[in-house]
């Protein structure tokens, strides 16, 4: 048995840090890669040393193999941790890191080969007696063999991408007549995301849930399960909240998906961490894939079953046999694991970009947060949007949901759009709370959504606050300005309200956002002991405002927390104009940078309102640009295969 000493760490975000963390604990040193846009990132401050490997794109730094092999040799390192997404599931990186002599924290690279392609993946599992969706895993991919595949299996089918992950390359199909165009649309995602466009197609099935195992093998041949995962809380066929065990599993369906999980395992010769997902439908389970990898999802099963799962990779990596034996495995309690995205799930989920001008975790027990950034670092178009998952552990699914429930109300978020509120939402669902859902129950829901905002219109005690937070914002400005004048102690710098003869006061105009056109005017008047007087729209104002906490950002908007959400207040400056309200029409512009993948319709054609007109692919999601009314297309400015900034007019259009 070999022993590692220093791990390099191929990836970036929550996951470096995650493995760096036990690495602390194991007296491991760790190694962080970098790229342009990384160089301050959370993960190369915690780790104990860290090597740069190239500009931002991920292809050319995080993807690059060589780049990534040359650190490993620079830092003296003895084995690389691959963590998920990036060169976790690739073989030909596997085989590379075995090939300079160093340990691949991961299984066999053709391990990685066998499960790599759905398809074929399917055919292996077929073989060892593991249930399957019925579908089509053949090799051919012409359209009529698609369509007469589809015909057989029965609508609605779901068109998947072999290679595909993380929900890409997907297309649920209800009716033949648009099987057509879901074939070319998932063509084109999995080409553009996997370099690789084949396709099979499978038996949708529509109430069921996503059930996973975690598994563990050992390179001595023993294999055990960590019981499972429910993942069925997704929005387009994409995780949102996990948890362990799943809610209603007996003890007989535990055992026998275990069993296929582990028989799935052997027959690729598995060793180290692995996830087989299956579709689960009242009681019978369907394989549809497994994970070659650990899984964004493992510390639900961490806090269930009382492990560490990186310790276990990085001891069986090294040649030691399991730490744990099946029987000695067993289920403690409830955990649920929520995924903090920089999205806005109003707009479809569209991925968010910006700088995280606060950023504040509940610190509590029985919560566990993973992230990789922290207040004042940036989220940007080259990564993944998420900022965190929030990680809960409760004697039992009621109480852990309630403390994951408590735990996202307490977390704050100031600088950009997050699904935090969309998440307390599902948190208070009753479907939820009484585990009523199937992996399309969020798509399903439309209306309800919008009430899940959690922001509230503004209170006088909010009003208070908020003007409270100002008032002391000015006083710093003034002492800042004060300190770069030359006369610092000149009572012209002061903000308290100090007069000679009055008691001095200040006015404060707010308005709320949800109601920006009234007004409101908090007039504060300096008390001779400290404090002020508060009148608010001409009311006095005593009232507590205990639990509140203000927090403002770069655009001067005052965001007031509470338990019962926020609310969002904008400073008026009454001395200014009304500025330019012909602001610019909102427009087809792109939501952010990206490249058009196809283009739909040309100039002087006439479209109606919700028509798409183009695709542009962005964070690997393909995103339609529609018409916003029914008119004319004047011009189309992009072709196929152009890259455009963020806010490119990408359509002229006639409405
Ligand atoms: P990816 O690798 O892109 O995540 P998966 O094969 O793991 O794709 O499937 C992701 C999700 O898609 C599943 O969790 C489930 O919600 C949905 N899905 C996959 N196969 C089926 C199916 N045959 N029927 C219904 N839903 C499915």
């Amino acid at each position: 048995m070999s022993v590692i000493q220093r791990l390099l760490i191929a990836n970036r975000g929550e996951i470096a840090c995650r493995v760096i963390a036990t690495c602390r604990r194991l007296g491991i040193e760790s190694v962080a890669v970098y790229s342009d846009a990384d160089r301050d990132a959370r993960h190369v401050r915690l780790a104990d040393r860290a090597e740069y490997i190239g500009p931002a794109p991920a292809a050319e730094s995080y993807l690059n193999v060589a780049a990534v092999l040359k650190a490993a040799a620079q830092s003296g390192a003895d084995a690389i941790h691959p963590g998920y997404g990036f060169l976790s599931e690739n073989a030909g990186f596997a085989d590379a890191v075995g090939k300079a002599g160093l340990i691949f924290v991961g299984p066999p690279a053709d391990a990685v080969r066998a499960m790599g392609s759905k398809s074929a993946s399917k055919k292996l599992m077929e073989k060892a007696g593991v249930p399957l969706v019925p579908g089509y895993f053949g090799a051919k991919q012409d359209f009529q063999t698609l369509s007469k595949a589809a015909d057989d299996i029965g609508y609605p089918v779901l068109v998947k991408a072999s290679a595909g992950g993380g929900g890409k390359g997907m297309r649920v199909v209800t009716a033949k007549d648009d099987l057509k165009d879901a074939v070319d649309g998932a063509k084109r995602e999995a080409k553009a995301s996997f370099g690789d466009d084949q396709l099979m197609i499978e038996k949708y099935l529509d109430r069921a849930r996503h059930v996973e195992i975690q598994i563990f093998a050992d390179s001595f041949g023993d294999v055990v399960h960590l019981f499972e995962r429910d993942c069925s809380l997704q929005r387009r066929h994409q995780k949102v909240i996990e948890e362990a065990p799943a809610p209603g599993m007996t003890v007989h369906l535990r055992n026998a998906m275990g069993q296929a999980a582990v028989d799935a395992a052997r027959a690729v010769g598995y060793v180290g961490a692995g996830t087989v997902e299956f579709m689960l439908d009242g009681d019978a389970f369907y394989f549809i894939e497994m994970n070659t990898r650990l899984q964004v999802e493992h510390p639900v099963t961490e806090l269930i079953a009382g492990v560490d799962l990186v310790e276990w990779q990085l001891r069986v990596a090294a040649g030691a046999p399991l730490p744990m034996a099946q029987d000695d495995l067993v289920i403690d309690g409830h955990a649920f694991e929520a995924r903090l995205y920089a999205e806005d799930p109003d707009k479809g989920y569209l991925p968010q970009t910006g700088t995280l001008q606060h950023l504040v975790f509940p610190d509590r027990v029985g919560v566990r947060i993973d992230t990789g950034v922290e207040a004042g670092d940036r989220v940007s178009v080259h990564y993944d949007p998420m900022i965190a998952k929030v990680i809960v552990h409760g004697p039992d699914r009621q109480q852990a949901l309630a403390s994951l429930r408590h735990a996202l109300a307490d977390t704050r978020v100031v600088g950009l759009p997050t699904n935090l509120d969309f998440l307390i939402g599902i948190c208070d669902s009753k479907p939820f709370q009484r585990a009523k859902i199937d992996t399309r129950w969020l798509d399903r829901l439309k209306a309800p959504k919008a009430g899940w905002r959690r922001q509230r219109a503004a209170t006088p005690a909010d009003l208070a606050s908020a003007a409270h937070f100002e008032i002391s914002a000015r006083g710093v400005k003034a002492c800042e300005r004060a300190a770069r004048s030359e006369d610092s102690h000149s009572p012209w710098f002061r903000t308290d309200g100090w007069r000679m003869i009055d008691r001095g006061h200040q006015d404060v105009h707010l308005a709320d956002t949800l109601a920006p056109d009234a007004a409101h005017l908090v007039s504060a008047t300096a008390r001779r002991h400290g404090g002020f007087d508060l009148v608010i729209d001409g009311v006095p104002f005593d009232a507590s405002t205990e639990g509140l906490r203000v927090l403002g950002d770069d655009a001067g908007f005052l965001h007031v927390f509470s338990d019962e959400g926020r609310a969002v207040l904008s400073l008026i400056d009454p001395a200014a104009d009304d500025e330019d309200d012909a602001r610019a029409a909102g427009g087809l512009t792109a939501p952010m940078p990206g490249k058009v993948t196809a283009v739909y319709v040309k100039a002087g054609d006439a479209v109606k309102r919700g028509t798409a007109l183009l695709m542009l692919e962005a964070m690997k999601m393909e995103h339609t640009i529609t018409a916003p009314a029914d008119g004319t297309v004047a011009e189309v400015r992009f072709k196929p295969g152009d890259q455009v900034d963020e806010g490119a007019a990408l359509v002229v259009f006639d409405a």
